[in-house]
């Protein structure tokens, strides 16, 4: 038993917190009419784990013993319910096979190395005995990078970094910070706030998920727009890879060829074990405020975005929800009896008036971060935009909604699994002038796959992580599933969906990498030549594919 916590073996988060609809009078309403579900449906027991048969390891007892002389007594584990922990990440396919029981591969042995000089016996071991290394952060990943090929016949360990997850030092001169790469974001924004500072880096997996793995997999988070995403956050690494550790120092730009701290971006293990990096941090924020408005439809919404992302405002989030997941957020609200249920329906009266369809109304968050004086700026230039477009502002009171739940969505995916219905998300990215057509697109070819199936389902999307070129479209989708081969209708749903983004100009994914989930379309987003530059890669750096194989190609 080691002190590295992990989340439940069957679903998101920490045992004992789940998702409760009880104090929200329009979410079963809203459930019904949106995927004919029935929540007052008694959920289905989750099994306990002592009922799930788990392949044997197949580490030998000479092997154990070398891994542990490496990492230290305690710290090479071979029982079941840390090698399922280690199986999956957290993907709908992953959470059904999980409560399916479908384990065919699972990690031989799960390792914990203390630094990086554990690091590179681990992988020095490794290739000499032809064994096979899968990197763990938080295992919050949906795109299937860690799952073990079903076929692989060498021993596999998997690597958690959850011990190495000290802040090493801070540059506070450059406002540079260096990391072990285990760090959880939590741990991570605590121990740079104990000194005013912060990364900025959140993701909505924040809580559970890893320096190391958001590099691994190029990761987003919501407040991108000012930040960056980890992609420009990172500036220097330490990879361990079979021939030797790479070193990228940190340096903010720098002409030295193809870029390889790029080529570890988004690497999903293949390309060595990231032990360490540095990356840019800011001082606290004197102010931080997230307002919302509402827009009279999605087609001005999006105009608005645009236009915020092309004005100086620069504000740290812009994120506006299609009239669906308006109203799936309006459904999640908790009951209000006081003042502020009749300010909300005293404006939605005045909107009527206006002339606007309340179905078709969408809510956005802009979030705003430094100086009063900046705020009050940049608060100033947006709401020139948000008028030129005729939408009004709602305050601060939804914006500080949205940040106190923002954590807690995840949750919900499992409670509507234990009622039989499906949910995942898929994203993209695209250039500002494909943005309505491909969501037009992705709308019509999931309901296409929802009549192919014969099931009634469900897609909202929102806008966030502006850049000028373009931005990112988040849908989430749900079914009820038939309860025979759910994994399967998910596949047509899924695939048509990242089908219609490759087909209407937008990326496989804008921050969930590629894995074995979007692999498929790798080659229709970077052409073939581009699929053989990677490959190129992977073979030079890793001749024995010890390191995670069969992700990304
Ligand atoms: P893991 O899942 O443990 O691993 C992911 C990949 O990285 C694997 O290939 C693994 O081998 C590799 N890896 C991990 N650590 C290392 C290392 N030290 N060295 C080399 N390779 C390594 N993503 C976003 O970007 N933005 C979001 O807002 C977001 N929200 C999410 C919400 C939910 C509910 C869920 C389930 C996922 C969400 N994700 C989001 C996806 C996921 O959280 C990210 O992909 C995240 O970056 C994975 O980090 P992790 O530490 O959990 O990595």
């Amino acid at each position: 038993m080691t002190d590295v916590a992990h989340m439940k073996w069957w679903g998101w988060g920490v045992e004992g917190v789940g998702f409760h609809h009880e104090d929200k009078p329009a979410f079963a309403p809203f459930v019904r009419k949106a995927v004919g579900l029935d929540v007052s449906t008694p959920p289905a027991p989750v099994d306990d784990f002592s009922s799930v048969e788990v392949p044997a390891s197949r580490l030998s007892d000479d092997a154990h013993t070398a891994l542990t002389a490496i990492v230290g007594a305690g710290y090479a584990l071979t029982d079941d319910l840390e090698r399922v922990v280690h199986t999956y990440g957290k993907s709908i396919r992953d959470l059904l096979r999980l409560r399916a029981h479908l384990l065919p591969r699972v990690p031989d042995v799960v390792l914990y190395p203390a630094d990086e000089a554990q690091v590179e016996l681990i992988v020095s071991w490794a290739v000499e005995n032809d064994a096979v290394l899968i990197p763990f952060g938080g295992g919050s990943n949906i795109s299937g990078s860690l799952e073990p090929p079903v076929a692989e016949e060498r021993v596999i360990a998997s690597i958690d970094m959850g011990r190495l997850r000290k802040l090493i030092e801070i540059d506070e001169y450059s406002g540079l910070a260096t990391f072990q790469a285990g760090v959880l974001g939590p741990d991570l924004e605590e121990q740079l706030g104990a000194r005013g500072w912060t990364m900025g880096h959140y993701p909505d997996s924040f809580t559970h998920s890893s320096l190391g793995g958001w590099i691994a997999t190029r990761s987003s988070g919501m407040q991108s727009d000012k930040y960056g995403d980890i992609a420009e956050i990172t500036k220097g690494l330490r990879v361990v890879q079979p021939g030797g550790t790479l070193v990228i120092r940190p340096i903010p730009n720098a002409s030295t060829g193809p870029s390889v701290r790029e080529a570890i971006l988004g690497s999903e293990g293949r390309l060595g074990i990231i032990t360490e990096a540095t990356v840019q941090v800011h001082r606290l924020p004197e102010r931080r405020e997230v307002i919302g408005y509402l827009f009279k439809d999605w087609e001005s919404a999006l105009v608005a975005m645009h236009d915020i992302s092309t004005s100086d405002a620069a504000p740290s989030i812009t994120r506006v929800s299609d009239a669906r997941e308006t109203g799936f957020s309006f459904a999640t609200r908790k009951a209000s009896t006081g003042i502020s249920s009749k300010v909300t329906a005293g404006l939605m009266t005045v909107l009527e008036k206006r002339g606007w369809d309340l179905d078709e109304i969408c809510l956005s968050f802009i979030g705003y971060e430094g100086s009063p004086s900046h705020v009050a700026r940049q608060k100033s230039m947006v709401g020139s935009v948000i008028r030129k477009h005729g939408a009004v502002t709602v305050g601060k009171g939804p914006g500080a909604l949205y940040d106190q739940k923002k954590f807690d969505t995840p949750y919900l995916r499992d409670f509507l699994l234990d009622r039989g219905a499906a949910a995942d998300v898929s994203e993209t990215a695209a250039p500002w002038s494909k943005l309505l057509p491909l969501y037009r697109n992705v709308r019509a070819a999931a309901d296409g796959a929802y009549a192919q199936l014969g099931t009634e389902g469900w897609i909202m999307c929102h806008l966030s992580h502006s850049a000028h070129s373009g931005a990112c479209l988040y849908f989430t989708f749900a079914f009820v599933h038939d309860g025979v081969d759910p994994i399967a209708q998910y596949d047509v749903v899924k695939s048509a969906i990242q089908s219609a983004f490759i087909e209407s100009g937008g990326t496989l994914s804008h921050h969930h990498a590629v894995g074995t989930e979007h692999a498929p379309w790798l080659e229709a987003d970077i052409s073939a030549p581009g699929v053989g530059l990677i490959q190129g890669m992977f073979d030079a750096i890793d001749p024995g594919k010890n390191l995670n194989p069969g992700k990304i190609i």
